[in-house]
């Protein structure tokens, strides 16, 4: 995610939690909220549970080391490496796609650089490099070297100041380092949702905490199986996630929206529900909520794209 997509996140999560016990306390909803639009809303959840740990079991006091950093949930390698660094002055090394593409060059790597097995050497060449000389400020001037200077097309080589060591430089190769793996087509997904009004009450659910996008609140549906039409679709989904059975009506409006591994359009129906009072069979909870209220709940991006086409 870039800087300036987060800063405002940032901030805004700062004025509302202003210490780790705050985020503690907060309830997981009021973090989703702040956090929505984001995407990787796993990282909301860790947060929330990392703050938890850390005001409950350690009495408000941060890890200082990588190893203590690693016990805390969605912290990996790289996030431990930094916080150590940056934060507490620890010689621990960071690798970030940024990292990777400067290491590979400054060592004319000739191998794939997301191989599992050349992604520990380059952990190992990292590691190597870093000593307890300013290791946050060595890490983060290898994170803007990456970023600004040796970028994944057309390097700045003139303007790098590690030129004289770059084995890719010194032959000539730094155009075509690193060596990608080929990357395979993006899936795509065609995704159905439901309408489903009654006394001016829209009919949401909150997706399960460990699914996709957990915790947020959506229109009932699901993704299209192949030959299915989407009204086939719908009512299958409405069934399974809802146990009652609806009619699928006018199609209120369609978007299309990309994630990190597939991308989706997502088209809503107006549905009526035809048999059966309405239950949670999938989502953790169901609720009629009015569309002015829809502000106070977190939602996917796909499905706030759509808010426009309820006007019912
Ligand atoms: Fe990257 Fe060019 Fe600097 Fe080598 S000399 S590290 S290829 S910017």
């Amino acid at each position: 995610t870039r800087v300036e997509t987060v800063v405002p996140y940032y901030l805004r999560f700062l004025d509302a939690f202003d210490s780790v016990e705050a985020l503690a306390a907060a309830s997981i909803d009021e973090v989703l909220k702040l956090w929505e639009g984001l995407g990787y809303y796993r990282r909301a959840r860790s947060l929330h549970e990392a703050a938890k740990l850390i005001a409950s079991e350690r009495n408000g006091r941060f890890p200082r080391t990588v190893e203590q950093w690693l016990q805390l949930p969605g912290v990996g390698r790289y996030t431990a490496g930094a916080i150590a660094s940056i934060a507490f002055g620890a010689a621990a090394a960071v690798l970030d796609g940024n990292v990777k593409r400067v290491l590979a060059r400054l060592t004319a790597l000739d191998k794939p650089i997301d191989a599992p097995a050349v992604v520990a050497d380059l952990w190992a060449a990292a590691e190597a490099l870093v000593t307890a000389y300013r290791p946050g400020d060595f890490n983060q001037a290898m994170m803007e070297l990456g970023a600004r200077i040796c970028t994944p097309r057309s390097p700045l080589c003139d303007e790098c100041p590690v030129r004289r060591s770059c084995s890719a430089f010194a032959r000539g190769r730094q155009g075509e380092l690193p060596l990608a793996k080929a990357r395979r087509a993006t899936p795509h997904h065609e995704i159905v949702a439901a309408a489903i009004v009654s006394g001016g009450r829209y009919l949401l659910g909150r997706r399960p905490v460990d699914a996709m996008l957990g915790g947020l609140w959506e229109f009932p549906g699901g993704k299209v199986e192949p030959g299915e039409t989407h009204a086939a679709a719908l009512e299958r989904e409405i069934t399974e996630e809802l146990g009652v059975g609806c009619s699928v009506g006018a199609l209120l409006g369609s978007v299309d929206h990309a994630y990190s591994h597939f991308s989706i359009t997502l088209h809503l129906y107006r549905c009526e529900i035809v048999a059966g009072p309405p239950a949670a069979q999938w989502h953790t909870q169901i609720k009629w909520i009015r569309r002015e209220q829809f502000d106070r709940y977190a939602f996917p991006g796909a499905n706030r794209k759509l808010f426009a086409a309820c006007q019912l």
